[in-house]
This record gives structure tokens, C-alpha cells and sequence, in this order.
């Protein structure tokens, strides 16, 4: 039954395009917004699906554009990596994420923290280093920020990535695979990089929620992943329906729109003060 269900998947592959569809910004443009500081992280709550409690905050870039408003990454993330940005990109989200982290702990919320990093950054030599060094910096410990991997076509010097990936967990930092159900997110990863957390792709869960093939492959997977020791996260949560069936399958915690969208960073304080599961 798994295997006929497997074989109806198939993943979203706008995203799997391996070239970016247009740039929509030059590299030049996006250059002067780095250095004008005008990239933010919006941060989307995390909360446990059995009793609602919140968990923590995935950091989303978002692009504070003067004159077109706040942009996201769709606009800027695929030149960023095709023009050598991204690095910078990743400094910047990991600094200011790991203060508002540290921030809000000392206020009193129990939470993590998630930060994206594009596998290419994962390819630099004392990268780990430096991100241990940024995240200090901020006041805050390495164990209370989680990095989002999410693999890609093109894998380049995959001994340095596992290298730095040993490293950074071995620093504390906790390590999630991103975008699982996409065709890139193997279960075979997860247990090379010892990795503490799956994120289960928003169009995974879509499927799961309308047809009883996607529900028979996400049942297995978190079955998968239990037996594996990894917290399940399942992103794209956007309806009751979602919750319960994702909850019934015993997945660990969910993301989405259900419970709220990404929110500026000024705003996160007041939102999970009202949020009462
Ligand atoms: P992702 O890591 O898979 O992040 C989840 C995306 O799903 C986010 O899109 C989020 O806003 C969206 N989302 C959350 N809940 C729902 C829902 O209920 N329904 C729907 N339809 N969408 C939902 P966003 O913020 O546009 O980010 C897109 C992608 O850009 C991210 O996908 C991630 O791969 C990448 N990205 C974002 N920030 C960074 C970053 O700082 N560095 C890197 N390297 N990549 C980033
Ligand atoms: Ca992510
Ligand atoms: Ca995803
Ligand atoms: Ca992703």
C-alpha cells in the first residue's frame, strides 16, 4: 500500500526547479539593502500539537523594501545564492534571531529558536566557528537555536558539509531537515547528520490532508521518525482538520497558518501572550 501511495506522490516541483524563475532583484540591488540593514527575521510560532503549548519560532527572512513594502524570500533568496550573498544573509539572520532568542528567554518564554541555512553556506571551512561565535555574542546558548538544513539539487563537497554539521552539533546547536516530503529530504540524511528534528513539508501535509495516499505515506513517516528519536514538526497547518489528523498520527508539533502567520518581531511578545491553546 505505501509503495502504490509513493508512487502518486508528486512533490510541488515549482520548488524543485533548480535555477531561480527570474531574478527579480539584481544582485547590486540586494548588495545595497545589506549594507542599508534591511533584512529582518519575522518569526512564525511552533506549538505542540498534543496540548497546544508553545515550543518556539521559526526566523523568516523578509526584505524591509523602502518603497515596495516588506518583500519575502521568494523575491531575493535564489539570487542571494546563485550571486554569493547568502553567507551574508546568514549572518545576519542568525544574529538577529539569536538576540530577540535571548531576549525573549530572559522575559520568561520558554522557547528555541530556528534559523535557515542554505546547505551551500554548509560548505565553508570554520563556518561552524562562526556561527557559535555570533550566537554567543547575542548573550544566548548555542542549545537554545535550531538550524534548518534543507538539501538541494546540486550537493556540492558533501564531506566539509557533514564535517560542519558534526560540528555544529557537537557545539549544542540542534539540527532539523527541512522541506522532508519534497524529493531532496532523504531519511537517509536525517541519520548521517544526527540531525533532532523533522520538518515535514507544507505540500506533504496538503497532500496527506486530501487524499488517503498522502495520509498512508505521512502516517509511515512519522512512524519513521519516531523510531528514529526525531521531533516531527509539520509546516502548512491550516486548518482544525489538519491539526486533528496530524495529532492523531502522533506527530510532535505543528507550524502554520492555523496558528499564525509570520509576525514581526516587536510583535511576538504580545501574540504569545494571548495564545491560550
Ligand atoms: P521554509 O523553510 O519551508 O519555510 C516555510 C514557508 O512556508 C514560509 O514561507 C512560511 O511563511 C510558509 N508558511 C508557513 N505556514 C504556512 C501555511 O499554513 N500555509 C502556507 N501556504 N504557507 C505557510 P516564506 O517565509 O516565504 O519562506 C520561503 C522559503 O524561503 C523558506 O521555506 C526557506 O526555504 C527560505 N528562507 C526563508 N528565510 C530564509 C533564510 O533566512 N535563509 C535561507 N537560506 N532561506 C530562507
Ligand atoms: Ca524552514
Ligand atoms: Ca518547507
Ligand atoms: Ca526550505
Amino acid at each position: 500500500e505505501l509503495l502504490s501511495a509513493l508512487r502518486k506522490y508528486k512533490p510541488d516541483q515549482r520548488r524543485l526547479r533548480a535555477p531561480p524563475m527570474e531574478e527579480h532583484y539584481s544582485a547590486a540591488d540586494l548588495e545595497a539593502a545589506m549594507v542599508g540593514d534591511q533584512f529582518e527575521p519575522f518569526f512564525q510560532p511552533k506549538v505542540e500539537l498534543a496540548t497546544g503549548r508553545l515550543c518556539g519560532f521559526e526566523a523568516l527572512a523578509r526584505w524591509r523594501h523602502p518603497e515596495h513594502g516588506v518583500l519575502s524570500p521568494h523575491a531575493f533568496i535564489d539570487t542571494m545564492e546563485s550571486r554569493g550573498l547568502i553567507d551574508a544573509l546568514t549572518d545576519v539572520m542568525l544574529d538577529k534571531a539569536s538576540a530577540w532568542c535571548a531576549f525573549w528567554r530572559n522575559r520568561g518564554l520558554d522557547i528555541k529558536v530556528s534559523v535557515n541555512i542554505s546547505i551551500q553556506s554548509l560548505a565553508d571551512v570554520g563556518l561552524a566557528e562562526s556561527l557559535i561565535e555570533r550566537v554567543r555574542r547575542q548573550g544566548l546558548d548555542p542549545c537554545y537555536m535550531i538550524l534548518e538544513i534543507t538539501e538541494t539539487a546540486v550537493m556540492i563537497e558533501v564531506g566539509r558539509v557533514l564535517e560542519n554539521l558534526a560540528r555544529l552539533r557537537m557545539k549544542g546547536f540542534e539540527l532539523s531537515i527541512d522541506d522532508y516530503g519534497t524529493g531532496y529530504s532523504s531519511m537517509q540524511q536525517l541519520t548521517r547528520i544526527a540531525a533532532g528534528e523533522l520538518k515535514i513539508d507544507r505540500t506533504f501535509v496538503n497532500f496527506a490532508s486530501h487524499q488517503n495516499d498522502g495520509r498512508v505515506i505521512l502516517r509511515s513517516s512519522l512512524e519513521m521518525a519516531r523510531k528514529l528519536n526525531l521531533t516531527t514538526v509539520a509546516e502548512g497547518v491550516e486548518t482544525p482538520e489538519d491539526w486533528a489528523l496530524l495529532a492523531e498520527y502522533g506527530c510532535d508539533q505543528a507550524q502554520g497558518y492555523l496558528i499564525a502567520r509570520p509576525m514581526a518581531a516587536d510583535t511576538v511578545a504580545d501574540w504569545a501572550q494571548q495564545w491560550d491553546p
